[in-house]
């Protein structure tokens, strides 16, 4: 194995348009194994459009965009293939309100014959004791919190064991009690190794857990850097008004 860092995400140039407005603008991005990227920025900037691009969830209108070395831009390219290898957690969680805890965790895992019915209960059971909802497993997710059903939205993400993570907004439905028990276990992950791009206003959180982060305004990386460096000496007018706003 080479000690090279391996790139995981790479977006060359990017723009996207929804009619005549022009939401990312010759956007260009690196993410490397294991690292984890923060993207801050106001509403309306297009952090969302930016991330469900990387799952094709969008398409570019021009640029290219790499995923695990799959070009995603490309219509040949078996986008199922990748997305198995992409976890996406959005801020509304989007579980299956009629199915039990496990039942959410082990459905996509076997329906796509990754694991069996066993395996997968096991491996469900073992991400539930990771994201502190042991005793949740056989409860419907109507009965959970907001946290907890976010902590299952991570878990389930978890389970098709992916190269790497999305995270939109994770903690911005969720009542403020709930938020550190999300975090933490979005930390533990990063601990793991796990490669992350995670949008987020948690301006305490993106300082203690980014190796990078990255300003977006009107469809534009207007600055990125380490923590330090874009909290602490912000270069960029726009980002330091955003700053002086959020924190
Ligand atoms: P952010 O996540 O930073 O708040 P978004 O990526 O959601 O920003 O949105 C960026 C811009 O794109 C906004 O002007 C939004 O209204 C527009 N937009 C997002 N999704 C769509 C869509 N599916 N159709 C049309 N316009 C969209
Ligand atoms: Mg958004």
């Amino acid at each position: 194995m080479s000690e090279e860092k391996q790139v995981k995400v790479h977006v060359d140039k990017v723009n996207k348009s929804y009619g005549d407005n022009h939401v990312l603008r010759d956007i260009s991005l690196d993410v490397m194994a294991n690292e984890v990227v923060v993207m801050i920025g106001p509403s309306g900037s297009g952090k969302s459009t930016f991330l469900r691009m990387l799952n094709q969830l969008e398409m570019p209108n021009s640029g290219l965009v790499e995923v695990d070395g799959y070009d995603i831009s490309d219509s040949k390219t078996d986008i199922n293939k990748v997305r198995e290898n992409i976890g996406m957690v959005f801020q509304n969680f989007n579980l299956f309100n009629n199915y039990t805890v496990l039942q959410n965790i082990t459905l996509a895992p076997v329906q796509l014959g990754k694991m069996t019915k066993e395996e997968a209960d096991q491996r469900g059971k073992e991400l539930l004791k990771t994201v502190g909802l042991s005793d949740k497993a056989d409860k419907s997710v109507n009965s959970l919190s907001g946290g907890q059903k976010q902590r299952v939205a991570i878990a389930r993400a978890l389970a098709m064991d992916p190269d790497i993570m999305l995270f939109d907004e994770p903690t911005s439905a969720l009542d403020p009690e709930m938020v550190g028990d999300v975090l933490d276990v979005m930390k533990d992950l990063a601990k793991s190794g796990m490669t992350m791009i995670i949008v987020t206003h948690e301006m305490g959180f993106a300082k203690q857990v980014a190796d990078r982060v990255v300003f977006f305004e009107s469809g534009k990386i207007q600055e990125s850097g380490t923590p330090e460096e874009v909290f602490n000496a912000p270069k960029n007018e726009r980002l330091q008004t955003f700053l002086s706003k959020v924190m």
